[in-house]
């Protein structure tokens, strides 16, 4: 009879639990980003534009209120300074400590202006380099060292990051009769009891593995090893493997699972989560770590910023819907920060990549919903506004110096350290 250790893992954690879709990064990034003040030139002239009126939108520059949802972060505060460059108007914050959209500020915002026009979204540190560069730091000038960026969703991941790295280093595929793949697994990979850590990764023993090795005494390497249990591995996961995988698990040397272990092959959970009421985590990211810690063309620093961004972007746009709103104008453009240290400006640079831009003219309930490669297609045949106060005289700077095709990731050209 197989067996399944499915049994232990919380409901959001099941393998058949739907999970809501996010944008796929190598679809994101088929794109370079923008330099966030060269969006927002072109966002203030689409703004401005034939397209947008005929979507029902009637911008108005004397009661368009400009907002933000982004962290705290001092390294997005370009956002804000940009903000008001080209509107003139400091912006109202919607937005949160790690890059969440604060509701409650809504029916203030909509108070202080009938037409709220959103920026926001989650950020991440981005240091250019070899093989598509590095995610998640950014040098702290004030430290004189790099740091996590964003260090809230970065502390978030991080031990996560930390427990499945360790299965990865310490599950072993080979083949040492000759015959069959079989696959060695520390036993606190299999049933949480074996583990005394709270982030418990369960390997799916339905997924993963075909049948138990059988105890033979003539057979030394089916003597089992304390701690350990060892199976023949499933034919699916073979199906999943690279030639070059494939090739180097099929040796009598017990050699590192790897990133083989993909998400298809293991759960993880935090045993001291928050759930609410209907067992749903309160750190929504959370049904979504496998995919983070595990995904092969998505650095895990970014692939959070996505993944956070989308369900505040979700967040934002379910609560506009409610009937309190009805009578107000909404655009909300939201996407992912990516901030650069630029050394010969001695400051933060922001990239923005577009993820949605939504549209909820006054009077209706739905809104004109755009993705990203529509966004960058509108934007790019816009000519950037004019601030309307000089970029140079708010920023420090009208241009970065730091060139951008130092930013040199797409999916596929990227390597994990
Ligand atoms: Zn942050």
């Amino acid at each position: 009879m197989s067996k399944t250790n499915r049994g232990w893992l919380p409901t959001y954690c099941q393998p058949d639990a739907f999970l809501p879709k996010v944008p796929e990064t190598r679809v994101l990034f088929s794109r370079r980003p923008f330099l966030f003040q060269d969006f927002l030139g072109r966002a203030m002239s689409f703004l401005q534009g034939e397209t947008i009126r005929k979507m029902g939108f009637v911008y108005n520059p004397e009661t368009a209120l400009p907002c933000k949802w982004r962290c705290a972060d001092e390294s997005v505060f370009g956002v804000d300074l940009c903000l008001y460059a080209y509107t003139g108007q400091y912006p109202f914050d919607k937005g949160a400590i790690g890059g969440m959209f604060n509701e409650a500020s809504l029916g203030a915002a909509i108070h202080h202006g009938a037409i709220n026009l959103d920026f926001g979204g989650s950020h991440v540190g981005y240091v250019p380099g070899e093989n598509g560069g590095r995610f998640g730091a950014i040098w702290r000038p004030l430290h004189q060292e790099f740091s996590t960026d964003c260090g809230y969703l970065m502390g978030v991941i991080e031990p996560f990051k930390k427990v499945y790295e360790d299965a990865c280093r310490n599950i072993f595929v080979y083949n040492p009769g000759g015959e069959r793949l079989l696959v060695s697994i520390p036993n606190e990979f299999l049933h949480p009891d074996w583990s005394g850590h709270p982030i418990k990764l369960l390997v799916d023993i339905e997924a993963l593995t075909a049948e138990t090795v059988d105890y033979r005494d003539e057979v030394p390497h089916t003597h089992t090893m304390v701690g350990r249990s060892l199976f023949h591995v499933h034919p699916g996961f073979i199906q999943c493997l690279s030639p070059k995988q494939a090739h180097d698990f099929n040796s009598p040397r017990p050699t590192p699972i790897g990133r083989a272990l993909t998400h298809q092959f293991f759960n993880i959970f935090d045993t001291k989560a928050l759930l609410d009421e209907a067992g749903q985590p309160r750190q929504k990211l959370l049904p979504y770590m496998k995919h983070i810690v595990s995904a092969s063309h998505s650095p895990e620093g970014l692939k959070a910023a996505i993944i956070n961004t989308s369900l505040n972007h979700n967040a934002l746009t379910d609560a506009v819907r409610a009937q309190a709103f009805l009578s107000y104008d909404f655009v909300s453009f939201t996407g992912v920060f990516i901030d650069l240290y630029d050394e010969d400006l001695q400051s933060y640079v922001n990239l923005f990549q577009p993820l949605g831009l939504t549209i909820k003219p006054q009077g209706c309930q739905r809104e004109v919903e755009m993705t990203t490669e529509e966004i960058h297609h509108l934007l790019q045949e816009q000519t950037p506004a004019t601030p309307v106060l000089p970029l140079a005289d708010v920023l420090g700077f009208s241009e970065p110096e730091i060139p951008l095709e130092k930013f040199t990731y797409h999916p596929g050209y990227f390597t994990r350290p």
